[in-house]
């Protein structure tokens, strides 16, 4: 009898998708034992030199999944990357693990990510910097840096992580992996320890689109725990893909403001080249412009530190984790800057003045899908960084997330996949969508990925094995 492909792939059973998983776990290709033994022996060869789990199961059963240790698990510690809460041992699970055990999905172990959510580089983690599977001298992104490179490090089949600023879209452009922001609204935050609770939304990283389509299916859909989460599931199913019609029918436009000075040669080059395939596979591409672009990173370091500021007075040492002299300094500057931003006397010049402009660029957005369906450009300015080379400068390393922050501002979805590489570093082709339009953002990327073959190119990782 012929071996299908799936067979043949088998060979390597931690480079198969979701999909592929659980079509071979059907068809008892192998067992769940083996695919977790798999999993586990490629964690304990390559996280010493990766330092992507601060936790690993042992003994797992079900499909293997990668968990940002920002999001709560019963049992199993959950630190937020911060020393305050490295004894925390959460007595219930966020909604999303409950989900996710639900259909078959075991939590293989907890990735390491800035400490709180805060950053860009993996590098504010108490537990030291995750590393860069394509290039450990370089930075991972952030703050989903462990769930991003255990997904390009084949170290689970597929991972979550939260996004507030980009902390999904951006780890995932620099590791080579799929990375949805979801709709805020759509996904649950029940049990996602809070950075900024009008920002922060859960979202999967995978290996390719259509298993971000199902664990977004698994995820999403309301949650009496969290009052901002959309009821009515049924209403947003998502639609299978439209493969069959390419892209014909469906306009695109391209941001000015996301193509100035500040995006890398590099990187302009790949984005550009995947916007011509978008044309080629029928998609009518126009120039629009988001006027207040350049505002985005200005009002959203006020109104994050502004709630930051809120959020964190419950961790006061006495009910969980250790005082508060155990922060970071990235947590300790946001608190200050939040409580002066809300203090009388400057709570009109900065939080009221920023909030004004966040309603500008969810109208910037509103005005330019009446005109088109999706959005298209870079998820950040440059490829992956060298370790240590912004850790001194938080202006700067702000400044890297210029192309993320609008949308969430706004909270449509968001969506990046691998386009090509500059200087052998992946580049990610971010797609945003209108709000509640995940599907139609998720499809357009599908085909994408389905006429290129850059969603399958791996990391040499031969450094270690
Ligand atoms: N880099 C941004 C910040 O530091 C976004 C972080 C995030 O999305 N969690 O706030």
């Amino acid at each position: 009898m012929q071996k299908s492909k799936l067979q043949f792939k088998i060979q390597n059973l931690t480079e198969l998708t979701l999909i592929e998983t659980i079509q071979a776990l059907k068809e008892k290709q192998f067992s769940e034992e083996e695919l977790n033994k798999a999993y586990l022996d490629r964690i304990s060869t390559l996280n010493p030199e990766l330092n992507i789990f601060l936790e690993v199961k042992k003994n797992t059963r079900g499909i293997p999944a990668a968990i940002k240790d920002i999001i709560v698990t019963k049992g199993i510690r959950t630190t937020a990357g911060s020393k305050i809460l490295s004894n925390f041992i959460p007595p219930y699970n966020a909604t999303v693990i409950d989900r996710l055990l639900e259909h078959g999905i075991s939590v293989i172990g907890k990735t390491n990510c800035d400490e709180f959510a805060m950053g860009s580089s993996g590098e504010n983690s108490a537990y030291g910097p995750t590393k860069n599977p394509w290039d450990p001298t370089k930075v991972p992104g952030g703050t989903s840096s462990g769930s991003a490179a255990s997904v390009a490090g084949d170290m689970c089949v597929f991972s979550l992580g939260t996004d507030t600023g980009g902390s999904i879209r951006q780890p995932a452009s620099f590791c080579g992996v799929v990375g949805l922001k979801p709709s805020y609204g759509r996904v649950s935050r029940y049990g996602t320890i809070a950075m900024a609770s009008s920002f922060d939304q859960i979202g999967p990283i995978t290996k390719c689109v259509d298993d971000a389509r199902m664990v977004l299916e698994w995820t999403s859909g309301g949650d009496s725990y969290d009052a901002n989460c959309q009821k009515e599931k049924e209403k947003f199913t998502l639609q299978p893909s439209r493969l069959q019609v390419g892209l014909k029918g469906l306009k695109v436009g391209v941001p000015k403001e996301y193509f100035g000075k500040g995006l890398d040669k590099g990187v302009e080059k790949i984005i550009k080249e995947a916007i011509l395939k978008l044309e080629e596979l029928g998609a009518e591409v126009v120039e629009i412009t988001l006027p207040h672009t350049e505002y985005g990173v200005a009002a959203y370091y006020i109104l994050v530190p502004s709630e930051i500021s809120s959020n964190y007075a419950r961790f006061d040492g006495i009910r969980f984790g250790h005082a508060r002299d155990q922060f970071g300094s990235e947590p300790k500057r946001r608190i200050m800057l939040g409580i002066f931003a809300l203090s009388s006397g400057f709570y009109d010049d900065y939080f009221a003045k920023a909030a004004k402009v966040r309603t500008l660029i969810k109208q910037d957005f509103e005005r330019v899908f009446e005109k088109v369906d999706v959005i298209v450009g870079p998820v950040s300015p440059t490829v992956a960084w060298n370790l240590g080379e912004k850790i001194d400068d938080p202006l700067k390393m702000y400044l890297s997330d210029a192309y993320t922050i609008p949308a969430s501002l706004a909270g449509i979805p968001g969506l990046s996949i691998p386009c090509g590489f500059a200087d052998n570093l992946p580049v990610g082709l971010q797609i945003l969508g209108k709000h509640m339009n995940d599907e139609l953002v998720l499809n357009v990327g599908e085909i994408y990925e389905q006429a290129t073959d850059w969603h399958l190119k791996k990391p040499d990782l031969r450094f270690k094995i």
